[in-house]
């Protein structure tokens, strides 16, 4: 298949790392690859152009001579290997764009490209093929000769990233194919054999855009990074805020929908916010805002963040501007008020590792999509559900995504959020428990409930997050939020302290553990954490933590046989760097520690290929679970990754050098290069990091030199990632909900005699696309308790992913 991939719409971060994917996934399947620059104007436009300038009908390509043997066709891992020699390096940063491996491209918009041509395309924010918004392919015409172009170069598949509205051009495109197909054989420009070998256009769609404002899927590419440069900008105002006890209006970007607005006002712990989805009601909005800022500044807040998305409207569509905001809280409140607009700021940037992994995954499934695709099938829209990869059907996604625009210009608000996906009115009642203080808590007395907050293990980004969040909704509700300082040292010590609203105000951008953590297991002396239980009459139980947490729950539950103070609800909500917690794809820390390990490793890689050609051996933490070293290798493009899981072996390291050597004597000469090896700490205790390094400078001779560099507690990160506060916040709240649903539940038993069972002491885990609550009894089957991780890791295909996008043949 030749397929051809194109960016179209607004630029997003993640669009470079798309493109590499595909370009790469399809070259592993025997395709041959295309790129379509500037949009779908590049399609219309073609390589007219260059052929008149040059005269040549068919512009080489400088290497195009090195045939590439499609991989598929004999099977051979040699195949992988010759295809290397395709393409020659990165787009040449002249300025103009016009350059793609040293092959010049002024004029042609429809270019073949190689393995190499996408190298080190991951960091780059943006979109290196260029992107743009076509008038010309909004008509007929216009796609005539997009369709025209096509068939002149052979191509009858389209990856296309963009938003909504690219995606409504795909979808049109694919249904006029057969006319068009047909009006450019009635009119001779192409042959009838052209014209029944392009029968059909497979079209596969992914989104790009910072709004998040796709239907159907819970993320789309960019919008992380989006939310990244917003939460940078909060955190560094929060403190300039503080200081001059102002108050701030942010606007960020987000014309029909307010994800990013709500997900900053989440993650950022703004007073409040505006989208468009969901206008203040009741009162006018103006009232309601000065009341609950009003109220922040009694309790004692020296600064106050508003956050206004750009499409923000009032319950009469009336657009709610940042300027008028400011005037109001100024008037109104007194308060030394200024606006800050983010702008494009929010588009650019390196993207985060989130945007560098979605991007690969779902490029991957793109590729497959269009090679299953048959002319029945429907167009499908890569998305992902929580932590797993879907397609869906494309315009089922656009037309819903529309519904939302038009429900909010019907003023049906309700039914715009229903139309959201569930994270995002999740989100939105994250936002309402946690911004602001009812003065009378909503339940009555004899269901407030005493609840213990503990910390477990070694600090992960987002456990203060969840914390705050727990510490707010109880607040709110009339419970007493009581934190356990030390783990279960610190309860046997009495240091157990009532947290405030206030207290845990800027908890949210704090890394590390504001309550103190240590591995500490309540075995040490369950009588007496039992006792202390009694004592303070703790009702309920939540511990922050990684695998010590759930060790920690099991010795708890266990003793409920003896001691009755256990009977009790009791969470535990997964937040380790390690991820290795059984069951759950994901623990809170492990995305700032993603983001940590590839800030480190850009730097590593740009100071590797700055001398001469070397290769970094990178040392991450991770335990004997190698999902940091894995997701990391994903995230920053790196050549090879030693796990736990999979050891060490001769027969390994001797195929990877042997890959490596192949991989350096493959690169343009004279042009140095880097490669990342990423390696767990404790992947082999006999082939250390020094081993490998050595063994690498050793065998690489005049080929390339190795050096290393560990990374040790810098993954813990310092300030936690958006998405693991937001995930914070959001988990830790549906952890209060099942706190209160299991105490009802024991409320309706006699006090001496209360028995909780087995399912009130439970993890709360996030498995493909669900959040499930597992009893921390059904964990114990799924737990390699051994090697302090699960027994099933859903990444282990990953390696094998990370070595075959560098190149690596695989093991047949
Ligand atoms: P963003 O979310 O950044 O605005 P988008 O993909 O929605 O991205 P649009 O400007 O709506 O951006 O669309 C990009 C391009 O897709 C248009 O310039 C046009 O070329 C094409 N396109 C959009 N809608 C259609 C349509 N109905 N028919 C044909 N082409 C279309």
């Amino acid at each position: 298949m030749k397929i051809a991939i194109l960016t179209s719409g607004g630029d997003s971060a993640g669009m470079n790392a798309v493109v590499r994917s595909v370009v790469k996934t399809g070259i592993l399947k025997g395709c041959e690859m295309w790129v379509v620059r500037e949009g779908y104007e590049g399609l219309v436009r073609g390589n007219k152009e260059y052929r008149q300038a040059t005269g040549t009908d068919s512009p080489p390509l400088t290497n195009e001579s090195s045939q590439i043997p499609p991989v598929g066709a004999t099977g051979s891992t040699l195949n992988i290997v010759n295809s290397l020699r395709f393409g020659d390096g990165d787009l040449l940063r002249d300025g103009t764009g016009d350059y793609l491996g040293g092959r010049t491209l002024k004029g042609r918009y429809i270019v073949r490209v190689g393995w190499d041509d996408v190298r080190g395309w991951f960091a780059e924010g943006g979109t290196l093929i260029g992107t743009a918004r076509s008038k010309a392919f909004r008509t007929h015409e216009g796609r005539l000769a997009a369709a025209h172009n096509l068939v002149k170069e052979g191509i009858d598949a389209l990856v296309i990233c963009g938003g909504d509205g690219s995606l409504t051009g795909a979808d049109v495109f694919r249904a006029e194919w057969p006319k068009l197909i047909e009006e450019l054989r009635s009119q001779s420009k192409i042959t009838d054999a052209q014209a029944s070998a392009h029968a059909h256009l497979k079209i596969v769609g992914l989104v790009g855009s910072i709004d998040n404002d796709m239907s159907m899927t819970d993320m789309t590419i960019g919008a992380p990074t989006a939310l990244h440069r917003i939460c940078e900008a909060i955190d560094n105002i929060n403190s300039t805020a503080f200081s001059h006890s102002r108050a701030f209006v942010l606007e960020v970007m987000g014309r029909h929908c307010g994800w990013l607005a709500l997900l900053a006002g989440v993650a950022g712990g703004a007073d409040f916010i505006f989208i468009p989805e969901q206008p203040p009601k009741g009162k006018p909005w103006e009232d309601e805002m000065c009341e609950a800022i009003q109220h922040h500044r009694e309790i004692g807040k020296r600064k106050t963040i508003v956050i206004v998305a750009e499409g923000a409207i009032d319950i009469e569509l009336n657009p709610i501007k940042a300027d008028y905001v400011k005037d109001v809280l100024t008037e109104r409140l007194g308060l030394d008020t200024r606006v800050t607009t983010l702008g494009h700021t929010q588009r650019g940037g390196r993207p985060c590792a989130w945007d560098r992994i979605l991007p690969t995954l779902q490029g991957v499934d793109a590729v497959s999509a269009l090679l299953e695709s048959t002319p029945e099938t429907p167009s499908y829209m890569i998305g992902v559900r929580e932590n797993k990869i879907t397609r869906v059907p494309l315009m089922e996604a656009v037309e819903m995504t529309r519904a939302v625009a038009q429900a909010v210009s019907d003023k049906d608000f309700d039914k715009a959020m229903s139309l959201r996906d569930p994270e995002f009115a999740e989100s939105l009642d994250g936002f309402t428990a946690t911004a602001s203080l009812t003065k009378v808590p909503n339940l009555p007395e004899g269901q407030r409930i005493r609840i213990a907050l503990m910390h477990m293990g070694a600090p992960a980004g987002g456990m203060n997050a969840a914390t705050r969040a727990a510490v707010r909704y109880c607040l709110r509700q009339g419970h007493t939020p009581l934190a356990i300082q030390n783990g279960f040292r610190g309860l046997l010590d009495d240091n157990v302290i009532e947290l405030s609203w206030l207290g845990v105000d800027s908890w949210m951008a704090r890394g590390g553990s504001e309550l103190g953590t240590n591995r500490t297991l309540p075995s040490v002396d369950l009588g007496a954490v039992a006792a202390k239980f009694q004592q303070w009459n703790f009702q309920a139980l939540m511990i922050i933590g990684g695998f010590e947490a759930f060790n920690g729950l099991l010795i708890l539950e266990d003793g409920r046989k003896h001691y009755p103070a256990f009977h009790i609800p009791m969470v535990h909500l997964p937040a380790t760097i390690s991820n290795n917690v059984p069951m759950t794809e994901y623990s809170l820390g492990s995305d700032t520690s993603l983001n940590a390990l590839v800030d480190a490793c850009d730097a590593i890689k740009q100071s590797a290929s700055a001398s001469r050609n070397r290769v970094f051996v990178v040392e991450t933490q991770g335990g004997r679970c190698g999902y940091i070293a894995t997701m990391g290798a994903l995230a920053t493009g790196a050549c090879l990754v030693y796990t736990p899981e999979t050891g060490t072996t001769l027969d390994m390291l001797r195929r990877d050098v042997k890959f490596l050597k192949t991989r350096y004597n493959l690169d343009v000469k004279g042009k140095s290069e880097g490669r990342l090896v990423i390696r767990n700490e404790v992947s082999s205790s006999v082939y250390t990091t020094e081993v490998l390094t050595n063994m690498f400078k050793e065998e690489g001779g005049s080929l390339f030199d190795a050096r290393s560099a560990s990374l040790g507690h810098t993954l813990q990160g310092g300030i936690p990632s958006p998405m693991d506060r937001q995930r914070a916040v959001r988990l830790s709240l549906k952890c209060m909900a099942f706190i209160e649903r299991h105490h009802a539940l024991l409320q309706q038993q006699p006090a001496k005699t209360r028995h909780a069972t087995g399912e009130s002491a439970a993890v709360i885990t996030i498995q493909a696309s669900s959040i499930e609550w597992v009893p921390v009894q059904e964990m114990l089957h799924h737990a390699d308790m051994v090697n302090r991780r699960g027994k099933h890791a859903w990444w282990s295909n990953i390696k094998e992913l990370v070595e075959a996008l560098a190149g690596k043949p695989a093991l047949r």
